[in-house]
């Protein structure tokens, strides 16, 4: 798989917009500002592919990212925006749930939390409705180092309670300022 390779390829709200190939994808979901963009970032060795926003929370877009004609890196819409009215919310939920029930292609799904905090409810519930899917997931804590050290356990294992994580289900601490996580969450992608 060529990194170098990696490029923004399409960007879609609807199925009939979705790349029309055959080739694997796996995909980030997660609340506006958990750090999603910048893990796509950092995974990718690049700084602005996946744009960080400035203003958190303002798409309801999906953007797919073409990696060396093998494997798409699919970046779902964050969710969990307060300032947004109750038919934009009702539509973003659409455009997640739409994805993730129907797209043949997806192999694996990355939700992603904010090691720092207990998940929100919008963060239980979205793991809810992937754990109710006959789909694979795994948990990403992001930010690993905005926290000490000797904290990390403990915030690992509220993440786990907090979600009612079933045992097999893996976590995986990552930082894209250090890109520690990064070689574990490729292995797990690969
Ligand atoms: P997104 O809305 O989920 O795409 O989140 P972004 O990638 O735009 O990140 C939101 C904010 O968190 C930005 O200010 C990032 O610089 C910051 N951030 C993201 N990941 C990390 C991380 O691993 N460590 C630190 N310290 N900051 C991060």
């Amino acid at each position: 798989l060529n990194l170098n390779n990696a490029r923004y390829e399409i960007t879609a709200v609807k199925p009939d917009q979705y790349p029309k190939n055959d080739i694997p994808e796996v995909t980030f979901v997660g609340r506006s500002n958990v750090g999603k963009s910048s893990l796509i970032n950092a995974m990718l060795n690049r700084k602005n592919l996946a744009r960080v926003a400035a203003t958190p929370g303002k798409t309801r877009l999906i953007n797919f990212y073409n990696i060396d004609d093998q494997l798409y890196f699919v970046d779902l819409p964050g969710y969990g925006f307060a300032k947004v009215s109750k038919s934009m919310k009702a539509s973003w939920k659409d455009v997640i749930e739409t994805y993730l029930s129907e797209r043949k292609q997806l192999r694996k799904i990355f939700l992603l939390v904010d090691i720092r905090h207990s998940p929100t409810s919008d963060d239980i519930l979205m793991h809810e409705w992937l754990k109710s899917m006959e789909r694979s997931y795994v948990i990403v804590a992001t930010k690993l180092d905005k926290v000490p050290r000797s904290k990390i356990k403990e915030r690992i294992s509220d993440i786990r309670s907090t979600l009612k994580l079933e045992e097999h289900i893996k976590i995986i601490p990552f930082s894209s300022e250090t890109k520690q996580g990064r070689d574990e969450l490729w292995e797990e992608i690969l």
